[in-house]
């Protein structure tokens, strides 16, 4: 079906980052991953885990130095490939992507890719309003400068400006860095929105379990560079040990599950079930 469909495919994909060093060592190691249209992935590990090297093959920011990656069915590192399009259909909001923001108005920096990617201006504006919208950015902000907006909002706005340019898949790198709870609870439900009611695939990157928990319907942990688990975040948590080895912590289930349902948050099937006490 449509909902199976297999956008991106990384097979046997590794990086080595300085091949003629002694002291050199895959980055990535023979790493296989599908991802699926409409899925909401989140991608666990510990600092240097590999994460941002894997993320920066999933749009052909980097080549691997060995295996494949498939979008669509084509390798994106053949010869001739349209990699610039593959940028805006897989689209990467990096860590602080607010540091980015450089136009004099919110509505000029949201604009700034689809005017890249050479629409005309009417289509331009309509885009940028669109993403405007997704991410809760009302239009009295639109002539503000970036700079004099919360992080939050600065946040969102970065966001904005990679939806703007349409993406299939949605890539975030640790999007609720430095945000307070609220920030981080705000962002993270426009992020599940996305999702739910647009149908864009969600990538996000986190090493915080109990972000990814919140709205993942499957986990990736990375460790050492390669996928050692990768499957429902309930089957991940049953390897309580083996993550704790890894640093990671499992976030308590029952309780952030009814903390979540009090405040309101509604509460996936397929993420975790709660487990009744
Ligand atoms: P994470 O995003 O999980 O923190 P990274 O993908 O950044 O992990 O890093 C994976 C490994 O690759 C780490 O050992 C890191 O030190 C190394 N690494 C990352 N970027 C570079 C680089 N530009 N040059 C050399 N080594 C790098």
């Amino acid at each position: 079906s449509e909902q199976e469909k297999v956008l991106l495919q990384l097979s046997h994909v590794t990086h080595v980052y300085d091949p003629d060093s002694k002291e050199s060592f895959p980055a990535l190691n023979d790493v296989s991953l599908s991802i699926h249209k409409n899925e909401f992935i989140g991608i666990i590990g510990h600092t240097g885990s590999g994460k941002s090297t894997l993320i920066q093959h999933l749009n052909g920011l980097m080549k691997p130095t060995s295996g494949t990656i498939t979008y669509d069915g084509k390798d994106i590192w053949q010869d001739g490939y349209p990699l610039k399009e593959l940028r805006s259909k897989v689209g990467l909001v990096f860590q602080y992507p607010e540091y980015q923001l450089f136009e004099e108005s919110v509505f000029k920096d949201v604009c700034f890719g689809p005017k890249n990617q050479g629409l005309i201006e009417d289509e331009v504006k309509a885009r940028a309003t669109e993403a405007l919208k997704m991410v809760g950015i009302d239009e009295s902000l639109y002539e503000a400068s970036p700079f004099e907006l919360s992080g939050g909002q600065k946040r969102r706005v970065a966001i904005a400006g990679v939806l703007a340019m349409n993406p299939q898949i949605l890539i975030l790198d640790e999007p609720t860095a430095g945000l307070d709870p609220k920030g981080r609870d705000d962002i993270l439900g426009q992020i599940a929105k996305l999702q739910k009611e647009r149908g864009i695939t969600i990538v996000l990157v986190s090493h915080s379990m109990e972000d990814v928990a919140q709205y993942a319907s499957r986990i990736l942990v990375v460790n050492g560079g390669k996928i050692v688990f990768d499957d429902k975040p309930r089957k991940v948590f049953e390897h309580e040990k083996e993550l704790h080895e890894m640093g990671l912590a499992i976030p308590q289930v029952t309780q952030l599950m009814h903390r979540l349902k009090s405040e309101g948050y509604p509460v996936f099937e397929n993420a975790i079930t709660v487990q009744e006490a």
